[in-house]
């Protein structure tokens, strides 16, 4: 019996490796571009961190013509949940990341390298283990749970490394006959790698976020293959990427201390390693230290929260991509009305310790993205998240038209209204424009005027003399100004501030009186904006 009746007799019916070699053949792209994917497991649940590594890699293959696919890492079968496939691929498409290849949905997939799911390629991965135990670079293993307890028990016990590795490995060196015998008994085994690593040499490796990092070679000799006949992570890892053509990989950093077996994986198998970019967790501060956003504490980790929230996909990704390279906010400012394609995501530019999540931070993006929406936009977007989650909110919109005059204050011009954040701030932020909403009797807090007979009789004059419903904007605030003299207030701050012992207060005061009265805010948008959509009649009815 040698290498090559083993593996034989291990994987008696898989494909040469050979054809698929043939199969997947090396990708015609342009210069410098990168091929790149995401690859979840199918969980059922998409952190915000693998939204951000899966946003980062969809940019720098889509800035460099590349290629982005979506693999699905099912074979960890325990961990699996119903449509998780498809619970990925919508999140993705929600923040609109649409990979060029792989899963489209639970059982469907585009692109000429697939399958894009593990589990339907064992015959691949086992063609590939089959090779390296005919090169003599793997073996079967038959060391049960007990055993190997027993092999850490008495590394402990010797104060040793723990693990499969060098003398203390028990199936490494079998002689082939004894392995087959065992697998003709139907005994139980596993796939193993047989390390040629020495842990006294070092590798050198450049991570593209992480620099540079030395490690000691792995000597471990790990499982490829399970029991169940797939591989493992490891395993998988370089079999697909090898054959998908991957020349970039983009993953969380709690894989970085795998990079020596996963070098040694591609080499052993004789495939050329792709380049590693390691991206750090995003962070969160509680009280005074920094912790990992949390899937159990943070309702903010899952993707799904943002929709709920109706915080517009466009702010996400904005922010997102302001924590992967910090001089993007530089660039936004100069550039207020550019496409995020027209930026430039650099992979090396990301931090090697984890970006900090800033929940304020993200709303102020937000409120930014929304300014620039126009009336119209803020409504559809608006009114379709309240369909789902607001039906307060839906019913208000109803009446399209004045809807669309309520959310155009202040839309549109230099300095356009930056209140709005998410679409569940919009009722709280509106509701005094519709009148079933406005109670003209509430508890008002009217700042600075606060005597009830001045606030009626800077009400009662301003509508029976001044007030005139096709007024300009210049004359309406003259005419303030006007009410304010007459009722012995200064006509301009300044002066006021020049002079206060002469007033009772100036023009700003009973512009807020007048603000509070009609809308029961004292921080609106533009006051003679708002009194143009409600109309006399109304505001009438309103003191
Ligand atoms: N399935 C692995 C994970 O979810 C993928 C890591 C990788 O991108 O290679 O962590």
């Amino acid at each position: 019996m040698d290498n090559k009746d083993l593996a034989n007799l291990i994987f008696p019916n898989v494909k040469g490796y050979e054809y698929y070699e043939k199969k997947y053949p090396a990708r015609d792209l342009p210069e410098g571009a990168i091929v790149t994917r995401f690859a979840p497991s199918p969980t059922g649940f998409v952190h915000i961190g693998s939204l951000f590594q899966a946003l980062v890699a969809w940019k720098v293959a889509k800035q460099t013509k590349g290629v982005f696919f979506l693999r699905v890492e099912d074979t960890d079968q325990k961990r699996e949940v119903e449509n998780g496939v498809s619970g990925i691929v919508n999140s993705l498409n929600d923040f609109g990341i649409i990979p060029t290849e792989g899963m489209t949905d639970e059982n469907n997939e585009i692109g000429e390298y697939g399958p894009y799911k593990q589990s339907l390629r064992k015959d691949i991965y086992q063609s590939y283990a089959k090779k390296l135990i005919e090169e003599g670079k793997a073996y079967p293993c038959f060391c049960t749970p007990e055993i190997l307890d027993e092999i850490r028990s008495n590394q402990e016990k010797a104060k040793e490394r723990t693990g499969y590795y060098g003398k203390w490995t028990r199936c490494r060196n079998m002689p082939m006959d004894m392995a087959a015998e065992k697998i003709k008994n139907g005994e139980a085994y596993i796939i193993r790698l047989k390390s040629p690593g020495n842990p006294d040499r070092k590798i050198k490796h450049k991570d593209i976020i992480k620099g540079n990092i030395d490690f000691p070679e792995n000597d471990q000799d790990i499982v490829i293959i399970k029991s169940d006949g797939l591989p493992t992570y490891h395993f998988a890892h370089a079999v697909d990427d090898h054959l998908m053509g991957t020349t970039t990989v983009i993953r969380a950093d709690e894989w970085v201390a795998s990079v020596p077996l996963h070098l040694q994986l591609f080499y052993m198998l004789g495939f050329k390693a792709p380049k590693y970019a390691h991206i750090s967790p995003i962070m969160k501060m509680d009280g005074e230290s920094k912790r990992k956003l949390s899937k159990r504490k943070d309702p903010e980790a899952a993707v799904s929260y943002y929709k709920e929230e109706g915080i517009p996909k466009q702010s996400v990704i904005e922010y997102l991509i302001n924590i992967a390279n910090s001089n993007f906010e530089i660039w936004r400012k100069q550039n207020p009305d550019k496409s995020i394609d027209e930026f430039t995501l650099e992979l090396n530019k990301m931090g090697v310790s984890g970006a900090l999540f800033d929940m304020v931070k993200l709303l102020d993006v937000s409120k930014t993205v929304i300014s620039k929406y126009t009336a119209e936009e803020v409504y559809t977007a608006a009114l379709e998240w309240a369909k789902e989650y607001d039906s307060e909110l839906a019913k208000m919109l109803s009446d399209k038209e004045y809807s669309l005059k309520v959310l155009g204050i202040e839309r549109g011009n230099v300095k356009p209204r930056k209140d709005i954040a998410k679409w569940s701030d919009i009722k709280n932020i509106i509701y005094y424009m519709y009148d079933d909403k406005f109670d003209k009797n509430g508890e008002f807090e009217y700042q600075k005027i606060t005597d009830k007979d001045e606030i009626e009789q800077i009400v009662n004059i301003y509508f029976e003399k001044y007030y005139n419903e096709n007024d300009d904007k210049q004359t309406w605030f003259n005419k303030i100004k006007d009410l304010a003299e007459e009722m012995g207030y200064a006509r301009e701050v300044k002066e006021y501030k020049a002079n206060p012992e002469a007033y009772k207060g100036h023009v700003g005061d009973i512009s807020t009186v007048l603000r509070v009265k009609l809308t029961g805010r004292h921080n609106t948008p533009d006051l003679y904006e708002i009194m143009q959509v409600i109309g006399k009649e109304r505001l009438l009815k309103r003191i």
